[in-house]
């Protein structure tokens, strides 16, 4: 295009992890030209670390008395999973596509695990009826997203890796692309697109015990926010019961699936008290609730902790089926789950809420559009069930990919001068910030915003604490410009990258505590103690953020029903 840094596709896609990876290989057979950008190489997205496996009522191990599973299962246990607040148009689309789903990745190539006559071996779940979950191993999102780069590489679609997205820009009311820091060099780039697919995943790291990695900053929901588009059902952060002790590392749903118990400090194996039917695999919001419990009353180990015992499974099982969790067993907290219970304790795990799209992914900002863990379509309502997410990102990139390469025919196309005035302002924002000497550190700012997350907005929350908890991050994002940087290289600078990441994590916290104080009552992942009752009256409702004015400002719209009535959950 002439101008140094100027790009020009008619897709940006802001995202390498499997949502992207699959949106861009669709894109490509549409032959849409189209680029990934990921702020690390993609194959170090955070899917990668995804253990326990996909769900898809292929029925190749038959349930209870014989009985065979069905989308219609699928779709009934992921709205009840989500305590009913899924869309459930859009669960019934990702049950339906869920089996063609697993074979397509087979055909390209994913090595499933097998059973002994040759056939996808399922595994159950929390809160699944059936054995449902397809794994390979557990490294189910290692297996996965290999297979899906090396699509995109055979394809020759351009990856530009270690390239932060900065910003979005806007045009008449349209998004046209964004800005990117390239990492290596410090230089600012302009991406012009007729469209823009935001694929960038959770916002874990906000809170200060997490399963997820590091880059999970939530920088996706606040570029949408802040460029006009809305977030949905922020509030409703899933927080899984078992990470190991300490380092928040996620011990699989797979561990309870393949056979595991929770044991408190009495020997006591607990879950039967909380959920008779389903005990250990009841759905996460519950096992986690449980756990807290446990450890309030006396029953956890010094320290908030209790045992997930795998040793009846053998080490045979463990060792075929567990592999990967063993050795995170052992290197991380010294020990052989062969021989003895690992200690595990509840962290945050995954986003519910997201960027508000449709089913066909399109966001309220025209031209942009959204999926994965990043979006909230919604497909997993107030809690998601484990394997619907691998799931979702894959079903989801490649439909929001054919409803691009059918948008982008009559999109117009984008003027060049606001991707350059926004490289100028990014450019301007970065020597400002390198510009800024004897101000507060970085880290300990970081360090207080996770920590009211927990403290404030975790498993358990009440009306007055989340009220102190907002004034928090109302203080913290005050001093955010007030925060140096003492690296002052354009080169590799990765003081910059985390100060510009906390900028994004502060609206997204913002999110997330609004609609948690406004949401008066108790569902899912959300669990109010002075609202402990759930309200379908007032609640059955998405909770919409956008901004306005320069705060964040709260609406509703109805959760969109389907063939499952609201019942009384019970496991
Ligand atoms: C430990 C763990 C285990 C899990 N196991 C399972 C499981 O067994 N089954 C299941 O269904 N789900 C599982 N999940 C959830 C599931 O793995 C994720 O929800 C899913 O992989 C998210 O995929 P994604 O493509 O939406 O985002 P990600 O894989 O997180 O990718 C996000 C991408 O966005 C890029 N990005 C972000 N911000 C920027 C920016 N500013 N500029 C440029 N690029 C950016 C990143 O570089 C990355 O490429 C697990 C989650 C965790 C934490």
């Amino acid at each position: 295009m002439g101008e140094p840094g100027l790009h020009r596709y008619d897709v940006i896609i802001v995202g390498g992890g499997l949502t992207g990876l699959r949106a861009a290989l669709q894109l490509s057979r549409a032959d849409c030209s189209c680029a990934i950008l990921s702020k690390v190489h993609p194959l170090r997205s955070h899917s990668v670390a995804a253990q326990g496996g996909m769900n898809a009522s292929l029925g190749n191990v038959p349930g209870n008395e014989g009985a065979m599973d069905s989308w219609e299962r699928h779709a009934y246990d992921t709205v009840r999973g989500s305590d009913y607040l899924a869309d459930q148009d859009a669960v019934v689309r990702m049950c339906k596509e869920a089996a063609a789903t697993v074979i397509e990745l087979e055909h390209m190539g994913t090595v499933w695990s097998r059973l002994e006559n040759g056939k996808i071996a399922q595994r159950p779940f929390g809160g699944a009826g059936f054995p449902r979950t397809c794994y390979a191993a557990d490294r189910t999102g290692h297996a996965l997203l290999h297979t899906l780069y090396e699509q995109v590489t055979d394809k020759k679609i351009p990856v530009y890796e270690e390239f932060f997205v900065t910003s979005l820009v806007t045009d008449s009311g349209r998004c046209t692309g964004c800005t990117a820091l390239e990492i290596l060099t410090g230089t600012v780039h302009g991406f012009c697109a007729k469209a823009t697919l935001m694929a960038t995943g959770g916002f874990g790291r906000i809170y200060s015990r997490s399963t997820n990695a590091i880059i999970n900053t939530g920088d996706g929901q606040a570029l949408a926010i802040q460029a006009g588009a809305s977030l949905k059902d922020m509030e409703f952060v899933q927080f899984h019961p078992t990470s190991l002790k300490g380092t928040s590392i996620l011990i699989s749903e797979a561990a309870r699936g393949e056979g595991g118990v929770l044991v408190n400090k009495t020997g006591e194996r607990f879950m039967t008290r909380y959920a008779p039917r389903s005990a250990d695999l009841a759905p996460r919001d519950v096992v986690a609730r449980a756990i807290e419990q446990e450890i309030a009353a006396g029953r956890g180990f010094e320290g908030g902790y209790v045992h997930l015992d795998l040793r009846h499974l053998g080490a045979v099982r463990i060792r075929e089926r567990l592999p990967g969790i063993r050795l995170i067993a052992m290197d991380f907290a010294g020990v052989d789950p062969i021989t003895e219970p690992i200690p595990v304790q509840p962290a945050q795990h995954y986003s519910m809420g997201g960027i508000d799209v449709g089913i066909e992914g399109q966001s309220r900002l025209p031209g942009l559009y959204a999926a994965g863990e990043c979006a909230c379509v919604s497909v997993h309502g107030a809690n998601r069930l484990g394997g619907n997410s691998l799931l979702e990102t894959v079903v989801f990139g490649r439909l929001v990919a054919d409803t691009i390469s059918r948008d982008v025919r009559s999109a117009p196309v984008p003027a060049t001068r606001p991707i350059l005035s926004a490289m100028e302002e990014m450019e301007g924002k970065i020597n400002g910030i390198l510009g800024r000497s004897g101000g507060e550190p970085l880290f300990p700012i970081l360090g207080s915003l996770k920590e009211t997350m927990y403290t404030k907005f975790g498993i358990f929350r009440e009306g007055d604490s989340m009220v102190k908890g907002r004034a928090e991050i109302d203080n913290l994002r005050e001093r955010l410009g007030n925060i140096s940087i003492s690296d002052k290289d354009r080169a590799a600078n990765h003081a910059l990258v985390r100060y510009l990441e906390l900028e994004y994590m502060v609206p997204v916290a913002e999110s997330v505590a609004r609609g948690a104080i406004c949401r008066r009552e108790s569902r899912g992942s959300h669990t109010r103690t002075d609202y402990p009752a759930r309200d379908d009256d007032h609640f059955l409702t998405h909770t919409i953020t956008s901004c306005q004015n320069g705060g964040i400002a709260i609406t509703y719209v109805p959760v969109i029903p389907g063939m499952f009535s609201p019942e009384k959950r019970v496991y």
